[in-house]
């Protein structure tokens, strides 16, 4: 076999991991860049729906992360407050599991199959030269339309759900609540025009909602355990521009979809997906560098178009108080366009 060229993998998140994994199984040289190290935890809603799930099931890891953890998650609820909730069941299972169990297991598996993982390392150079994949998660984007967007998130004891996921959709911003292995995610999406810092003391309030609300009741009493809170400030959830012309860019750093949909990690998976046979053939010297970059970045727009499309939709209705109510009332009347919703964006 000729020499293969190595690929160098900036970012070990889930796009990075993922890539770097499908890589090692066909014995590509690669290396993962990556600023953190594992285990640790992620502002995220921790339930992965979509296509996704196709990729972690491909890489035999489902059952691992079953066994570490994670459930599987068959309903889901929406509550606005003043409003009946609609309940429907998913069209496909969801899968519940930790960030810092997911992260972790990816990594152990990477360098199992002799990938090189480089940790506590933040590249600063940039991303354009042959050989590099950028998997470094959201472009940062300090306000948007004068709004400052944020994700907390934290696991809590003490918390009985009424469907496996619940969203708690509030006037700035929603929680959603899962099941994991004896504790609940609580992760939320919220928008401020205030400057950040004066909410560094309101975590807790945010996190447990309205007093009153549905989301109170299920997380007025809950123990909030500390160590796994975490927080991300700088989003941009409005789909942006797709790729960047000299990069070759996956997951959150291709596109942000809104957290809403739950979808974010399956496109990281999907897109890393999308990468390899063009990356394979790069190396084995079938096809040049740009052949490859481009090849990836048309695959994940035809992909991904729809879906976030109709997510960027969704969100916007979200977060506006008549589209919302509607949104609602809609759905109430309509329970199964909820599962139609699901569809649209996996
Ligand atoms: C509030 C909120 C809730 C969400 N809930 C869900 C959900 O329930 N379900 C779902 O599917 N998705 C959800 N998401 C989205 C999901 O978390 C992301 O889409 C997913 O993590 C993207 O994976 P990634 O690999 O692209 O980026 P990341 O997972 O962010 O990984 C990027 C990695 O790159 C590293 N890095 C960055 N810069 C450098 C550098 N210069 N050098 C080296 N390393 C670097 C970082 O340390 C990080 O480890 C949510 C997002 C938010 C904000």
């Amino acid at each position: 076999m000729p020499d293969l060229k190595p690929i160098l993998i900036v970012g070990g998140g889930l796009a990075g991991l993922a890539l770097g994994l499908e890589l090692r199984q066909r014995r590509i040289p690669v290396t993962v860049v990556e600023a953190a190290s594992y285990p640790r935890h992620r502002v995220c809603g921790e339930f992965i729906n979509g296509r996704g799930l196709e990729v972690l099931e491909r890489l035999t890891l489902q059952q691992q992360l079953l066994q570490a953890g994670g459930r599987w998650a068959h309903t889901a609820a929406f509550y606005v407050q003043g409003r009946r909730p609609v309940q429907q069941r998913l069209p496909q299972p969801a899968l519940c599991v930790s960030r810092y169990v997911l992260d972790d297991l990816l990594a152990q598996e990477f360098r199992r199959l002799g990938g090189e993982l480089r940790l506590r390392e933040r590249w600063s150079q940039g991303y354009d030269d042959e050989g590099i994949v950028r998997a470094t998660g959201r472009r940062v984007q300090t306000t948007v339309q004068g709004w400052r967007w944020f994700g907390l998130k934290v696991h809590a004891r003490g918390v009985a759900l009424k469907a496996d996921l619940e969203m708690h959709l509030g006037i700035d911003g929603y929680v959603g609540l899962c099941q994991l292995n004896g504790e609940c995610n609580a992760c939320g999406l919220f928008r401020t025009r205030t400057p950040l810092p004066r909410l560094a003391l309101q975590w807790q309030e945010m996190l447990r909602g309205e007093p009153g609300s549905e989301l109170r009741a299920r997380l007025g009493g809950a123990v909030f355990d500390d160590a796994s809170f975490c927080s991300v400030a700088g989003l941009c959830v409005a789909p942006y521009g797709a790729d960047e012309p000299d990069e070759c860019a996956l997951g959150d750093t291709l596109t942000m979809i809104p957290p809403i949909t739950g979808n974010g990690m399956s496109m990281a998976f999907e897109s890393a997906e999308l990468a390899v046979e063009p990356l394979i053939r790069y190396s084995r010297g079938e096809r040049t560098w740009e052949e490859a970059r481009s090849g990836i970045a048309r695959a994940c727009r035809r992909r991904f178009r729809q879906r976030l499309r109709h997510a960027g939709r969704l969100h916007r209705a979200l977060f506006h108080p008549i589209a919302k109510r509607l949104c609602l009332a809609v759905l109430l009347r309509f329970p199964r366009l909820l599962r139609v919703s699901f569809m649209l964006t996996r």
